[in-house]
């Protein structure tokens, strides 16, 4: 519920311009990343939270989702990392699939003057995959994502699973909306997370899964 209030405010302010995510902002988010994770991308980025929202909207529709095969999503999340290099090196493909974001941006701004018609069509078709898979765009595309996820590999907060009074309900695994298998390792610097916290949310036992100062790698199985 904190989480869904802070979104809401910060596409609030976003929309009426009041913050914007100008380099300062974005030195602090990579800081934080290095140390906490993504809070940018779980809290405050308005373009996940429309994503969570259609998501939403899906789950209430009952719209069947896609199940990425796990095999699968090891390699394919990696697009957002080449994507990033490619994006570094100015070619302007990837810009184009980077743009989504570019669209969201433009709306909220009101400022649609750069907007190029295939940004459109690529942006209406992440919005409708968002329909039959969690976050899409952060998951594959999100060069901004990929940076800050780079960076959290190394974070020092995170989310620690106590294996002692784990059950294995894998309730964890199927509310992460990032795809993650928490159940499996002890602490989560996947990435790939988001830090929803929505693992937290749906442990069903208390005090196995917490966010909190943790040094140790995360172990496998
Ligand atoms: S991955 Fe990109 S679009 Fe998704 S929440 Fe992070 S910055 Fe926003
Ligand atoms: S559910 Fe947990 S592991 Fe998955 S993205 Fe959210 S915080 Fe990260
Ligand atoms: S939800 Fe909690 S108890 Fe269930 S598998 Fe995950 S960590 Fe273990």
């Amino acid at each position: 519920m904190i989480r869904k209030l802070i979104q809401i405010s910060f596409l609030l302010l976003s929309v009426l311009g009041l913050v914007t995510v100008n380099y300062t902002m974005f030195i602090i988010f990579l800081i934080s990343s290095l140390l906490f994770g993504s809070f940018f991308c779980g809290w405050l980025c308005p373009f996940g939270f429309a994503q969570d929202l259609i998501s939403k909207i899906s789950k209430m529709l009952k719209i069947p989702q896609i199940v990425v095969p796990k095999k699968i999503e090891r390699i394919i999340k990696f697009s957002r990392y080449i994507l990033f290099i490619f994006v570094f090196f100015g070619f302007s493909f990837a810009l184009l699939l980077d743009s989504p974001y570019m669209v969201f941006s433009g709306v909220l701004s009101w400022n649609y003057k750069f907007i190029s018609i295939a940004s459109w069509v690529v942006f209406a078709f992440i919005l409708i995959m968002g329909l039959f898979i969690d976050r899409p765009f952060c998951r594959y595309l999100c060069t901004e994502g990929a940076r800050y996820g780079a960076l959290s590999i190394l974070r020092i907060f995170t989310i620690k699973r106590n294996d002692s009074n784990c059950i294995n309900c894998n309730k964890c695994d199927k509310n992460c909306p990032v795809s993650i298998n928490i159940s499996t390792i002890e602490n989560v610097r996947d990435p790939q997370c988001i830090n929803c916290l929505e693992c937290i949310k749906n442990c069903p036992v208390d005090g196995c899964l917490s966010y909190s100062f943790v040094l140790k790698k995360k172990e496998i199985k």
